[in-house]
């Protein structure tokens, strides 16, 4: 059985949906801090599966002492975590708490367990300003530019000492670039439960006018076109190189660090004119000075994925558009009760059959409901 803390996030849930299908038992621990519930649903119709699901906190030492001596865990994969950089500029005691002393206390308790192997959900924003680009494993860590990165890099400082410390250790560190896109169904995607920060979910709440305009932060970036360079990659993509990581790591100890990106940039203006020839939509624009922290460029060298674990992404920029614009679509504001639950004294199996319908409606063409133009 593989734990997966975080697991009804927006990443944790596509890595649920992936390990399910591939015939593993999953237990979910989540304190829906920044998520729902139904996705717990939402996973069990899309793997034809049932997780096991925990309401709790990686903070929880008693709590993690009592999963760990009541199921099966082999393995865990470590999402759960706070995101949100501004947020933790204005917070970083609870981000420090969170994401350095959440994971201190599993690693711990995994320890008294003897459960050794553990993948850990870390960012590209461990490098900093890096100035080699394409980004490989080998370049110096930089400065991160603000608490949510230094709570990252310190976690992976925490988990690469223990498992130097101690043979038995199995541990990767999945530096993400910029996970986007959705489940292909449109049930599964990302819903910020305040304004978002990151450029695709704003730009979806542009399109169907939960916002008035897109903010493009500096137009005077040394790039192409002065606009910021990113490496999206689909989520997808991403939760499949967790099944990599994961059979790696049964046969490999030590630590291992993984870039999961797709080794293509594309600049905020690329993305605007890539999302509406896709979707149709028009995004009106201003441009504004740059964001504090940001940087001008980053996009991965995913050579060493490929090489020692088989895994590249291949899902291209139209199709990580067009699974997140049919998942804002068809889930305007999110995991809203509303859209699935409008009886909640349903018993589940009638709320699966209404998801299974849903899932199957999402799959043909001219579904939409919230939106004014078609998905192709
Ligand atoms: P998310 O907020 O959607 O998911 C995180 C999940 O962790 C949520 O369900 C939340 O409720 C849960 N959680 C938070 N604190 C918890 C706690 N103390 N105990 C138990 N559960 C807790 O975020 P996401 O985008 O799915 O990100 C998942 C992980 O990937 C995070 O660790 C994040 O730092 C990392 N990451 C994300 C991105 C990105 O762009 N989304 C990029 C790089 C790295
Ligand atoms: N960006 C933007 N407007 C927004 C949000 C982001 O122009 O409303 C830009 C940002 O400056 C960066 C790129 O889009 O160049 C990606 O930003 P995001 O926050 O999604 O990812 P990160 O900067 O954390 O890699």
């Amino acid at each position: 059985m593989i734990l997966v803390t975080g697991g009804v996030g927006y990443i944790g849930a596509h890595i649920c949906v992936e390990l399910l299908s591939d015939g593993n038992d999953v237990l979910i621990l989540d304190n829906l801090c920044n998520s729902s519930r139904i996705t717990v649903e939402r996973i069990t119709v899309l793997a034809g599966a049932r997780p096991s699901f925990i309401e709790g906190d990686v903070r929880n030492r008693p709590l993690l002492e009592r999963i760990f001596t009541d199921y099966p865990i082999d393995a865990v994969v470590h999402c759960a975590g706070l995101k949100a950089v501004g947020e933790s500029v204005r917070e970083p005691l609870r981000y420090f708490e969170t994401n350095v002393s959440g994971s201190v206390n599993l690693c711990q308790a995994m320890a008294d367990a003897g459960v050794h192997t553990l993948l850990f959900s870390s960012s590209a924003t461990v490098y900093g300003e890096c100035v080699q680009m394409p980004i490989d494993e080998s370049c110096v860590l930089g400065q991160p530019t603000n608490p949510y990165g230094h709570s990252k890099l310190m976690a992976e400082n925490v988990m690469g000492s223990i498992a130097r410390s101690d043979p038995r250790w199995s541990v990767g560190l999945l530096r993400y670039f910029n996970p986007i896109g959705a489940h292909p169904s449109g049930l599964l995607g990302e819903a910020p439960t305040t304004a978002p920060n990151n450029l695709l979910p704003y730009l979806l709440q542009v399109a169907t006018g939960q916002q008035k305009e897109l903010s493009i932060f500096g137009d005077d970036y040394p790039t192409p076109d002065g606009t910021g360079v990113r490496d999206y990659i689909h989520v997808m993509d991403l939760a499949g190189g967790h099944l990599k990581a994961l059979d790696y790591l049964q046969r490999n100890s030590g630590v291992h660090t993984w870039n999961l990106g797709t080794g293509r940039g594309y600049s905020v203006l690329e993305m605007v004119n890539a999302f509406e020839r896709v979707s149709g939509m028009n995004i009106p624009l201003k441009t504004t000075p740059r964001r504090n922290g940001d940087i001008a460029q980053c996009w991965a060298d995913p050579g060493k994925a490929a090489r020692e674990l088989s895994w590249c992404a291949t899902r291209n920029l139209d199709e990580m558009l067009r699974d997140a614009w049919r998942w804002q679509c068809q889930n305007p504001h999110g995991y809203e009760v509303d859209n699935l639950y409008p009886n909640t004294s349903e018993p589940e199996d009638v709320t699966m059959i209404r998801l299974v319908r849903s899932a199957d409606a999402l799959f043909r063409p001219n579904t939409t409901r919230d939106a004014n133009k078609t998905i192709t």
